[in-house]
């Protein structure tokens, strides 16, 4: 089976990714998995440049194809922050609790209507063989909680109410999550990319 090189350290998300593109026929690995750890400087300003940055350094020296994304959450009252910057929000070494209270501490005067948010997904699909990229876009609209709510997901999902639902991705159901989420999104049109890209019967070349 072909390999598909996921760009990510982060085992939670590489899980939620593996769900999505559940059914193609690649074998996935992620960074860990081919001991790929130089150092990777995420110095775009957008979350595509930072994808685009971090597909082509892992697909160029591994020689996978690889797709890597880039995401993060956007408050609309904060003017898009934290953004780009959602990892290193508050300090790089800092926990999610903090992190989180920063922002609810930064909203605390901010009414119900006026909390809007997003979740941002980008995701890059690299070919080495060919050296094209493919950039796609996920995002799932919603609003800050007024508290930190929930313990399921990861980063900032206890304090973010998807639209349409009055519970934070921290205290929905995981699969819940998987159906709706920014990542979700990008990554459904990843794998649609995949089915029809000529990879299925190993010809890399066809793609892009
Ligand atoms: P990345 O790994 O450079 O894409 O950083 C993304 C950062 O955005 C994560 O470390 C989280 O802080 C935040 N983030 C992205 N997606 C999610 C999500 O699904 N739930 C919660 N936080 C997220």
């Amino acid at each position: 089976m072909k390999e598909l090189l996921v760009a990510t350290t982060n085992l939670h998300k590489f899980g939620e990714i593996k769900g999505i593109l559940d059914g193609i026929p690649f074998e996935l690995l992620c960074l860990e998995d081919v001991n790929y750890n130089k150092e990777i400087i995420e110095n775009g300003e957008s979350f595509e440049e930072n994808a685009v940055i971090k597909a082509k350094q892992v697909g160029r020296d591994t020689g996978y194809l690889t797709v890597a994304d880039d995401s993060g959450l956007v408050v609309d009252a904060l003017d898009g922050k934290p953004g780009v910057y959602s990892a290193r929000f508050g300090g790089e070494d800092n926990d999610y609790t903090h992190k989180m209270s920063l922002i609810l501490d930064e909203l605390k005067d901010v009414e119900g209507p006026k909390r809007t948010a997003r979740f941002v997904c980008v995701a890059v699909l690299y070919s080495p063989h060919t050296n094209t990229c493919k950039i796609v876009k996920g995002v799932v609209n919603g609003r800050i909680a007024t508290e930190i709510r929930g313990t399921n997901g990861f980063g900032y999902d206890p304090i973010f109410i998807p639209e349409g639902y009055n519970r934070t991705f921290g205290e929905l159901d995981p699969e819940i999550k998987a159906s709706i989420s920014h990542r979700y999104k990008a990554f459904s049109q990843i794998k649609g990319l995949l089915l029809k890209g000529g990879y299925v019967n190993g010809n890399t070349s066809s793609f892009g």
